[in-house]
């Protein structure tokens, strides 16, 4: 789960969890946790939820007690609402039940992390602190985009994937935010003209806003178990080696790049003198 699918998740779970007071709370594996399974059921049950947002990859769910549930779904995560009265999905891995008899299961793909934290104290949280800018906030403009950049030595890729820079852009959508710009994952930050800073900028917001108009990825459920609309048709490249690059008709490869791999067209995305270049000019 990348930004698109948190922003629609807490979106959904703001209108039907929101007022209600949390009466049981279950989890299979304690390990997810920050404190023990006793002290967690006791500052979460009889607790009314007051609001549900999303940073980055993070879910916040704040109760009326002051203290905040943080969770990040790992690797991905179900998390699925179920209605008073309704069967359970067969697996799941924590469950919380509301004063309504509704509430909601989450099955979790590879492991999750679900703390509790009093309001005043999430600074000293330290997953969620240092959270980068989301960016689809206002605040997140061109300008503030190349004041990050300036001094940056890395490549473009690591940049935008670390959750300390800009919160929320993941493996999948980085692919076709790059091609859009015809950034190669490993141009280095130095070697870009304003003008592609500017692509990639434009980029990062027309991918994540269309992904969230779709409803999120098409093989993440969303809180009613409905499936997103961005999928094989909405990437360009992402996830398509050897499709033709939907611009030039190159064939797109599959790279590694440091710990991920990376989709590209080696046509549109190239690196060659780029870092080459800047190599020189720094040695
Ligand atoms: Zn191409």
């Amino acid at each position: 789960m990348e930004l698109p699918e948190l922003v629609n998740l807490s979106r959904q779970m703001k209108e039907k969890i929101v007022g209600k007071r949390i009466l049981e709370v279950e989890v299979a594996n304690p390990k997810c946790l920050n404190v023990s399974l006793m002290e967690f059921q006791k500052a979460v049950c009889d607790k009314t939820i007051k609001s549900v947002s999303s940073k980055g990859k993070w879910l916040f769910i704040m109760l009326d007690s002051d203290q905040t549930l943080l969770f990040n779904s790992g690797m991905g995560a179900d998390v699925i609402y179920f209605k008073p009265g309704s069967k359970l999905p067969e697996k799941y891995h924590i469950r919380l039940a509301l004063d309504d008899e509704s509430g909601f299961t989450i099955r979790v793909w590879w492991f999750c992390y679900l703390h509790i934290m009093a309001a005043n104290k999430l600074g000293e949280h330290k997953l969620t602190a240092k959270l980068g800018i989301s960016p689809l906030d206002k605040t997140f403009t061109l300008d503030i985009f190349k004041q990050m950049l300036r001094k940056k030595r890395g490549n473009i890729k690591n940049f935008l994937l670390s959750q300390h820079n800009l919160a929320g852009i993941g493996n999948v959508y980085i692919q076709d935010i790059l091609f859009n710009a015809k950034l190669h994952p490993k141009r280095l930050i130095p070697s870009l003209k304003a003008s592609e800073i500017e692509a990639v900028y434009k980029s990062i917001k027309s991918v994540l806003n269309e992904s969230i108009r779709l409803g999120g990825l098409a093989y993440e459920k969303d809180f009613y178990g409905n499936k997103g609309g961005y999928g094989k048709d909405q990437f360009r490249i992402a996830y398509k080696p050897g499709d033709p690059c939907p611009i030039c008709h190159s064939t797109v490869t599959k790279i590694k790049t440091g710990s991920t791999s990376s989709y590209i067209c080696p046509q549109c995305q190239t690196l060659n003198d780029h870092a080459s270049t800047h190599n020189h000019v720094k040695s």
